[in-house]
């Protein structure tokens, strides 16, 4: 194994996005989103040698106002210091519960990612990652799924008041539709999203008949998949599309999402991802940015709910690839000796002792879940076909 610290110091380091603010952002001990997940996540990492190199500050008004709507920012701001705020706007009992503080944190996260954008375009780095990103959910006036601001629609909106091309590629489990519907009708956003499929999954949306509105038709792309579908349909399915829409939208800044909720093991969604097709496909967006975007690169985290076996290995894929690093053949032992007990106590045990996973992550490989892989390969091919039909290339 060679030594990580030698190899870093040789490495272009990406910007890691994490700071005090970054685990404010908390519904509460009974929350799948758990803040629980920085610790395994940020330690690995660390571990690793990333050091952390902006701390998220609160988006201003005026910025988180370029994709949301004021009365939603003010009604998030109420809910956030009253708590007998009723019901609103998504913000209230279940998926999105209010919380003190609520909109200093989720203004935060919606910073970091704008920060780390600015950073980018400015060129002080080529690469970012938000791991406390990827907010997906969160639409122009009201909060789902999570998600309060979406920072990934917020980080893509600066990139456009440069006028840049952006192509935003979400990885997660669940349908990318906030930052779908926040740039629905500007044909300088390419989003493409692969998801477990919205007849299976939360929030319902993601059919390759949703193409984007009227100059914008062909720039949004969906992949939704069966559920059972792993990494033998996951990853071909990405790279049969990733380069091709790419080379026709040409684009210059990259933004993706990195929810590790595709994986096997978690507990929201029914996909079989494993660890190493995450790392395979983080490697694809790097090499997709070098190719057509200068470098331009910033990645986000986003879901995952097996937060000490999954989480922080997935983190950790994205940040070698960003780091053009081959991945250790195992995890730290101190690493995983520290987090033991906690994952003990969640029914997440043991710490894996490895970085990629074995194949269909050491689950039995039944003729369903092949007939679901193909599946995922001949949606792929079907949809990238019918855009190439009609998404324009740039002038
Ligand atoms: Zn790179
Ligand atoms: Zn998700």
């Amino acid at each position: 194994m060679p030594n990580v610290l030698d190899e870093a110091a040789t490495q272009p380091a990406p910007l890691l996005v994490f700071g005090p603010r970054s685990t404010t952002y908390d519904f509460g001990p009974s929350h799948p989103l758990t803040p629980r997940r920085f610790g395994p996540g940020i330690s690995l990492l660390e571990a690793l040698g990333a050091v952390p190199g902006l701390a998220p500050e609160p988006a201003t008004d005026d910025e988180l106002g370029w994709i949301h709507e004021d009365a939603y920012i003010e009604h998030v701001k109420l809910a956030s210091r009253d708590a007998s705020t009723p019901p609103r706007a998504g913000v209230g009992p279940g998926d999105t519960p209010r919380f003190d503080g609520m909109h200093e944190a989720s203004a935060a996260v919606a910073g970091g990612s704008l920060r780390a954008m600015e950073a980018i375009l400015r060129g002080d780095v080529e690469h970012a990652f938000h791991p406390g990103g990827g907010l997906h959910h969160a639409m122009p006036a009201r909060a789902s799924g999570f998600c309060v601001f979406d920072d990934p629609a917020l980080a893509i909106a600066r990139a456009r008041r440069d006028d840049l091309r952006v192509m935003y590629i979400d990885l997660d489990v669940h349908h990318g539709d906030g930052v779908q519907a926040i740039h629905w009708s500007d044909p300088g956003v390419l989003t493409v999203s692969i998801h477990e499929t919205g007849l299976a999954l939360f929030p319902g949306t993601g059919f390759p008949e949703e193409l984007g509105g009227g100059a914008a038709v062909g720039t949004k792309v969906n992949l939704p998949l069966d559920p059972g579908t792993g990494e033998l349909g996951w990853l071909p399915a990405l790279e049969l599309a990733l380069p091709a829409l790419a080379e026709r939208f040409r684009p210059e800044v990259i933004v993706s999402q990195h929810g590790a909720d595709a994986h096997a093991f978690d507990p929201l969604a029914h996909l079989r991802v494993t660890t190493t097709a995450m790392g395979a496909a983080a490697r694809l967006v790097d090499s997709l940015a070098h190719r057509w975007a200068g470098g331009r690169w910033l990645a986000t985290g986003g879901g995952g709910y097996d937060v000490y076996r999954v989480v922080p290995r997935a983190w950790a894929h994205v940040w070698l690839a960003a780091s053009h690093r081959d991945v250790p053949t195992t995890t730290p032992p101190e690493w995983r000796e520290r987090w033991a007990a906690d994952a003990e106590r969640y029914g997440q045990a043991p710490m894996p002792e490895a970085f990629d996973d074995p194949p269909n992550a050491g689950l039995p490989y039944r003729a369903p879940d092949e007939a679901a892989d193909a599946r995922a390969i001949r949606i792929s091919e079907e949809v990238v076909g019918e855009i190439l039909e009609v998404l324009p290339a740039p002038a």
